[in-house]
């Protein structure tokens, strides 16, 4: 078996609220690189969100953005001040004794950075970043294969925030674990466009809801439900 896990909003409460530096980051990218105004930067994220699902594919095949520099720009900012050690996890996944994954569509230097900050840095055997899986990330299919053609005959423990993720693994076999702590993030700029973009996939959201096997609020409680979610793979 083994234990596949998102980095963002999931090794970290997702009530931190890191990502408004990631959308500032993004924003960022597309204003004072692209030279875009910020008002047709968002509607430019929305297009591409609606088009290729996130905004650095549309980038790169549009704009012919260079993905390592634009994700070294979004990630640029500092992860410390924002997250602390989470000793629990530390604990499980030092104990769990299947092989550790992050899978994450941001880059290795910032998941290096929050497994860090987290204080998980050491028990995580493999990163597979977006640039790992061709940059054709979650919840495109492509990547998950990629991941388990790896760890041929594994069965698979997929951990997100992201509900839309969850499909894809399920349809691979996977064991779905949803952390879901219940956080609404407080508005910004971009949160008009987002929420044309969750109206949109709402009934996909809906149907991918069906694939989660597992709901917990907050990553260490992984430790509790483990054993349920062992069965429940050995049966798949
Ligand atoms: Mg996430």
């Amino acid at each position: 078996m083994i234990l596949v896990l998102d980095c963002d909003n999931t090794l970290y409460p997702a009530s931190t609220n890191l990502m408004a530096l990631n959308d500032a980051g993004i924003a960022g990218y597309i204003t004072n690189v692209l030279g875009i105004p910020p008002a047709e930067a968002n509607k430019l994220r929305l297009e591409y969100l609606r088009k290729y699902g996130t905004t650095i594919a549309g980038l790169i095949a549009e704009r012919n953005v260079n993905p390592d520099e634009f994700m070294d720009y979004v990630h640029s900012y500092d992860v410390d001040s924002l997250l602390k050690p989470n000793p629990r996890l530390r604990e499980f996944l030092l104990v769990v004794n299947v092989p550790r994954i992050v899978f994450t569509s941001a880059n290795r230097a910032h998941t290096e950075k929050v497994a860090r900050a987290v204080g998980v840095h050491d028990c995580i055997d493999a990163i597979y970043d977006l640039k790992a899986v061709d940059y054709i990330g979650k919840p495109h299919p492509h990547a998950y294969e990629k991941i388990l053609a790896d760890f041929p005959g594994k069965r698979a423990v997929f951990v997100d925030d992201r509900m839309l993720n969850f499909p894809p693994a399920r349809k691979l076999g996977m064991v779905n674990v949803w952390v879901d702590e219940g956080y609404q993030p407080p508005p910004s700029d971009i949160t008009p466009a987002l929420s044309v973009f969750h109206d949109e996939t709402r009934s996909l959201v809906e149907r991918s809801s069906d694939c989660v096997d597992f709901t917990i609020r907050r990553i260490e409680e992984l430790a509790d439900i483990w054993p349920q979610v062992v069965e429940k793979a050995k049966a798949k």
